[in-house]
Parts: structure tokens; C-alpha cells; sequence
């Protein structure tokens, strides 16, 4: 009897084991291996994180496209690259981004590192930049200092379309001068640098002023807003007294509605704010530009001064339509170096670009990128011999210059004519075991299909010569 009730415990401990995959008890069934049961429970494979984004290959092209355009207005204004990195004391955007603000009391990535220093991902790149210009002391360069970056920033916000925690900004930045014109050139730079892209857009300015006329204008909002407080959205409510200036950006449809009757930064500016502003608005009717002034535009950010704006794009459809989502914003920070650590107050104006958006509004509008051809020469190539002597091959024909490609895991000829095919190359090279014996190889004129022998010793200049010939046709 109870050998029996032994046994039966003993068959229920075996089948509980084996039940929750608890089988280091179970004698493994090889010698030395203890077999590892697959799990009964699914398991849920890696994800990516919420707000984040994979730009995969097919859409590379936009990126290199709008990247190589950004570079060469750039150059033509005179801005110089600059990289900084993407982690930043957390400190560097309390102090200029303002610590009443979105982005620093709820969007940022920060943390303890293990050192124990405040660290954060940085929000924007303005005060990355600045925080370089001090550091390397570039108030010693020739003045202004013209520098722009592209690269990911990081904000801890509720994503939706066109809405990311991770999203890449190009940030335009022009240090060292207080003068309008700066402005009106930064604005010039960026109205084009979207005309070259193929986009339409619509730049709305203000005057968001400066600590002398703002805080008497801060205190004509809570006046409008006092009675009308109990009608604000929660984080309006809060701004009220933290920072009235943001009542007026919220996109709540009550709150928004309420701007409409609002008192206006411009009629509260001091003397020299408005003849800033005149004289920005004065370069943009010379320039062209068209604009739309906007008592909305203040900017989320502490450090701005006077001049702000920001970009929307339009529709190409045949009533133009404005989008509600800025793909451009920025302004002029006149106190930030030195807020920062700077020496003295120094001029500054700057603007950044969402690139993601401006993707997004590109694919809207059907904006169509030049397809560049990915290669010149496709070389396929057949046995074991031909295999082994691609390698250097390709690597001749790629220091002559030529944009070259081959698949040298594939065997199967066809499939790789069918590759170089869909490539849309010009020339296709067939190396086999025949050519290798012959010292040859054949290269086939993709547009005509004819095919030649030639010498392996010549191919290089034969294949440069041909594409040189074809270019100059295409001139
Ligand atoms: P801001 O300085 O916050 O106005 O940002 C400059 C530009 O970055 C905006 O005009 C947008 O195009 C873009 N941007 C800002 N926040 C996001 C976000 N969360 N996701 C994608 N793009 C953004």
C-alpha cells in the first residue's frame, strides 16, 4: 500500500517536472547533454519601441535625397557641419529649454548613469550647439558662426502620425550676429532648401518679444484668460501661471477658440522688438517671401526672443490646402550663449526641421525623387574559378570608378542576368569556366543585347570607355 502511494507521488512530481519544463531532475537522453524542452509558452519575440521607426531601404532614397539637398544649400550660405553627440547633461536643456516647458517637465529620455551623472537623449540640438560653440571657444572665430547639424533627437511624447519619440531634425544655427537680416536669411534658407525638395509651404511669424516687454505682455494674457480659466484645458490651466505666453500655441479646440480675441504680442512690444520685426518683415518683402503673420507662433521653448516662426506645408492639390503639423520651427535665442556660460550676450537665430514630416508631406504630394542608377556594370559569374576571380575583378572595376555590382553566392546564371536586368545596369559581364581558360570574359550591351568577347586585361578601360561614351551622349 504504500509503495504504491510512493509511486503514485512519485509519477505526479515526474509529470509536474516535466510540465513546467523543470527537466534537470529528468536524466538527460544523450551522454553530457541535458536536452533543453522547448517551451509550451509563447514566447513574444522583440519589438520595436513605441514612437520609434525603422527607415528601411526602400526609403532611403528620400533621406539621402533631402540630406544632399540640406548640404548643398548649406554650403551655399556659408554653414559648416557640425556633430554633436546625442547624450547631453540633463541640466543643458533645463537651463535653456526652460523647466516649465513640455519637453523638459514630461518628453524627456533622462537618467542616472553609472557614474551617477544626470544624463538625458537630447530633445533638439540648439543647445548642443551652443554648449560647443562655449566650449570651443568659437566667440575667437570670425563672426558670425554658421553651423548646422543633421541627426535623431528624443522626446518622451503620445506618438501618432507624423508624431515620433525618436525622429531626426537638420538644425540651422547662426551665432554671433544680432541683426535682422540673419533672420530673414535663415527663414530665406529654409523656404528654399523646401522649394528644392519639391515642397510648397507657408511661413507664419511673430515677435514672441524680450524679458523687457514680455513679462508686462504675460500679464495682459492672465488678464484675458483670469475669467475664462475655468474653460482652459487642464495643462493650460497649468501654464497660466507657469508660462501664459504657451495659452496661446495649445491645439485644444476650446482653447484655440479662445485665442482668437486674445491680446497680441506685437502690440506690446518695446521700442527696439518692433524695429527688429519691421526690419525682419522688410528683408522677406525684398526676398519674396511670403509670410503670414501668426500671434500663435510663440514657440514651446524658454530661450527664444523676437523673431519666431514656423513652417507648415501646402498641399499641391488644386485648393491648397495648409497642413495643421509644422515641419519647420524656429527663432532668434539673443541670451543663450551667455546663459549657457558664454562671456557676453551674444546674438543668435536658428531653426530646426523635422524630417520625418517633411518625408511625410514629400510622399503626400507625390514629390517624385530622380532615381539614381544603383550600378553601371552587373558581373555575373559561373564555377568555381570564374567565383574566385570576381572578387578581385570587382574590386578593379570599382577603383577605376565604375559602380559595380554582382551576387557571388548565387550559381544559377539566369538568376543573375534576371538581377542585373531589374538593376537596369549597362553592361553585364558573364565570367565562366570557358573565359577563365581564355583569359576573356563577355560582356554583354544591355540596351542592345549584343555580347562581345574581350580581352580580361582590358575589360577595365574597355567597360570606362563605353560609359564614358554613353554619358557624353546623354549630355
Ligand atoms: P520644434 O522645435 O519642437 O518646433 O521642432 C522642430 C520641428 O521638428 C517641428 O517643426 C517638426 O517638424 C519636428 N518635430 C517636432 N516634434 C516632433 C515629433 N515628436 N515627431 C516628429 N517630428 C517632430
Amino acid at each position: 500500500m504504500q509503495i504504491s502511494r510512493l509511486l503514485l507521488f512519485l509519477q505526479i512530481f515526474i509529470i509536474l517536472m516535466k510540465v513546467n519544463n523543470l527537466n534537470f531532475f529528468i536524466m538527460p537522453r544523450k551522454k553530457g547533454l541535458s536536452v533543453a524542452k522547448p517551451s509550451a509558452r509563447k514566447i513574444t519575440p522583440p519589438q520595436l519601441l513605441k514612437g520609434m521607426k525603422d527607415i528601411l531601404p526602400e526609403e532611403q532614397k528620400y533621406w539621402d535625397f533631402i540630406k544632399e539637398k540640406a548640404k548643398k544649400i548649406a554650403e551655399t550660405y556659408g554653414f559648416e557641419y557640425i556633430d554633436t553627440p546625442i547624450l547631453e547633461s540633463t541640466s543643458l536643456f533645463i537651463r535653456s529649454v526652460g523647466k516649465n516647458t513640455d519637453i523638459v517637465e514630461k518628453e524627456m529620455f533622462s537618467f542616472v548613469d553609472q557614474g551617477g551623472d544626470n544624463i538625458c537623449a537630447r530633445p533638439e540640438m540648439t543647445a548642443s550647439i551652443v554648449r560647443a560653440y562655449n566650449e570651443h571657444g568659437m566667440i575667437n572665430r570670425p563672426q558670425p558662426v554658421k553651423l548646422y547639424s543633421i541627426g535623431p533627437v528624443f522626446r518622451h511624447n503620445k506618438p501618432q502620425a507624423g508624431r515620433y519619440r525618436q525622429f531626426n531634425q537638420w538644425s540651422f544655427e547662426v551665432i554671433g550676429d544680432n541683426s535682422p537680416v540673419i533672420d530673414a536669411e535663415l527663414i530665406s534658407l529654409q523656404y528654399h532648401l523646401f522649394k528644392d525638395i519639391g515642397l510648397d509651404s507657408s511661413l507664419h511669424i511673430n515677435s514672441v518679444g524680450c524679458p523687457v516687454c514680455r513679462p508686462q505682455y504675460s500679464l495682459q494674457l492672465q488678464e484675458y484668460y483670469r475669467t475664462r480659466k475655468k474653460n482652459l484645458c487642464d495643462n493650460c490651466k497649468r501654464r497660466f501661471s507657469k508660462n501664459p505666453i504657451r495659452l496661446l500655441d495649445c491645439k485644444e479646440k476650446a482653447c484655440g477658440e479662445m485665442v482668437a480675441d486674445a491680446p497680441q504680442m506685437v502690440d506690446c512690444l518695446c521700442e527696439d522688438c518692433r524695429a527688429h520685426f519691421v526690419k525682419v518683415l522688410e528683408h522677406l518683402d525684398a526676398a519674396e517671401i511670403p509670410y503670414t503673420l501668426d500671434p500663435k507662433i510663440v514657440r514651446g521653448l524658454d530661450y527664444y526672443v523676437r523673431t519666431a516662426f514656423e513652417f507648415f506645408p501646402i498641399s499641391n492639390a488644386q485648393e491648397k490646402i495648409e497642413s495643421q503639423s509644422a515641419i519647420s520651427g524656429g527663432g532668434r535665442y539673443d541670451g543663450l550663449v551667455q546663459l549657457l556660460g558664454g562671456r557676453e550676450e551674444i546674438g543668435a537665430c536658428g531653426f530646426a526641421g523635422g524630417l520625418e514630416r517633411i518625408i511625410l508631406a514629400m510622399k503626400e504630394n507625390n514629390v517624385q525623387i530622380p532615381e539614381t542608377a544603383t550600378a553601371d556594370v552587373f558581373l555575373a559569374q559561373l564555377g568555381e574559378s570564374a567565383r574566385k576571380k570576381s572578387l578581385k575583378l570587382l574590386e578593379d572595376l570599382r577603383t577605376a570608378g565604375l559602380k559595380v555590382r554582382a551576387n557571388l553566392s548565387k550559381s544559377s546564371l539566369s538568376n543573375q542576368l534576371g538581377t542585373a536586368a531589374k538593376m537596369g545596369v549597362k553592361f553585364t559581364l558573364i565570367y565562366g569556366q570557358k573565359e577563365v581558360i581564355d583569359n576573356t570574359i563577355l560582356m554583354r550591351d544591355m540596351s542592345s543585347s549584343s555580347q562581345e568577347i574581350v580581352d580580361i586585361k582590358k575589360i577595365v578601360s574597355e567597360i570606362n570607355k563605353r560609359m564614358a561614351r554613353l554619358n557624353k551622349d546623354n549630355v
